[in-house]
């Protein structure tokens, strides 16, 4: 009879830090979800410098250049190498 006291108390104890335990989680799952509310979200279309290709002329946004020798860039490897081809 002991022992089934010791185990009630030990299984409501377990009970008990299981439901902190859950409650701590769903605090932080609303937390973060807050901070994601809260977060200004990153614009698709961000301003970019536009760059021209010193071969063909086109313009294309800084990411996709390809920079070639000095302050050159280019659209592509195949301009890039053309230009240096002369
Ligand atoms: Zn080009």
């Amino acid at each position: 009879m002991k022992y089934l006291l010791v185990l009630a108390v030990l299984w409501v104890a377990i009970w008990l830090w299981r439901k902190n335990r859950r409650e701590e989680m769903r605090e932080a799952e609303r937390e973060q979800a807050a901070a994601r509310a809260q977060r200004p979200t990153a614009a698709p279309s961000a301003p970019q410098a536009m760059l021209r290709c010193a071969h063909c002329g086109v313009h294309l946004p800084a990411s996709d250049a390809i920079a070639g020798p000095g302050e050159t860039v280019y659209c592509s490897a195949a301009h890039r190498q053309a230009a240096e081809r002369g």
